[in-house]
């Protein structure tokens, strides 16, 4: 559906505009064999295997920090981007797209490389990442980052954001699905449950929960924090 649809629903609270990775190629399309609506795991293993190296990459070139949690994540991440077809770059300003949330948002960094992978900019700008006056910053931003929904970093944040997309499409009557990867961490949070409860009463059945359980969180393991 075009961008200039009537739809009431303008879908989701990003910014940024789609810019094509190369405009003489081919964009990319998720991994899904044709038809099948599998994926090949083996090609998905391995994408998420090299982008981890471009992660630490950059979180080493910035002097950064959360390769951990990037690091665990990735597989998610591209398992998302490579399976949702709601999720091609070339839908970014589509309303009736499908939305992801990295509610981990210090995982920023995991989330840059997925994006510039699957063509919402091209990878050159992840040289970007940290540098002085970029919006590449260390927890995701929403502000001139195709792809980005949502500014996140302070836990908590991205079930109840998901929950409100993923009930104004119901609403309004369009597929779209809402995508939201958490950590342990955010499920500590109290608005997280409360989310949950909201997302129960209101059977929104186009919202993805995906929880990250790496089994650490900020300052060691979860078992010991909590
Ligand atoms: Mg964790």
């Amino acid at each position: 559906m075009s961008p200039n649809n009537s739809s009431p629903y303008q879908g989701g609270v990003g910014g940024g505009s789609f810019v094509s990775a190369n405009p003489s190629t081919p964009p990319r399309l998720p991994l899904v064999r044709g038809g099948s609506g599998s994926v090949d795991p083996t090609l998905l293993s391995k994408t998420a295997n090299r982008l981890r190296l471009q992660v630490i990459e950059m979180v080493a070139r910035g002097k950064s920090c959360h390769i951990g949690s990037c690091l665990s994540a990735m597989d998610l991440l591209v398992c998302c981007y490579a399976t949702a077809p709601g999720l091609v770059a070339q839908r970014w300003t589509d309303p009736d797209r499908d939305h992801f949330l990295l509610s981990k948002g210090h995982a920023a960094a995991a989330l840059y490389t997925v994006l510039a992978e699957f063509g919402y900019y091209p990878a050159e700008r992840l040289q970007e990442y940290l540098r002085d006056g970029s919006p590449f910053i260390g927890h995701t931003n929403v502000h001139g980052i195709p792809g980005v929904e949502f500014s996140t970093g302070s836990l908590g944040h991205g079930l109840p954001v998901a929950n409100g997309l993923a009930l104004a499409a119901k609403r309004v009557g369009n597929s779209s699905r809402a995508f939201v990867v958490l950590s342990e961490g955010d499920c500590e949070e109290g608005s997280t449950w409360e989310a949950a409860l909201f997302a129960a009463h209101h059977t929104l059945d186009n919202l993805v929960a995906l929880v990250d359980h790496n089994k650490i969180q900020n300052y060691g393991n979860v078992a010991d924090v909590l």
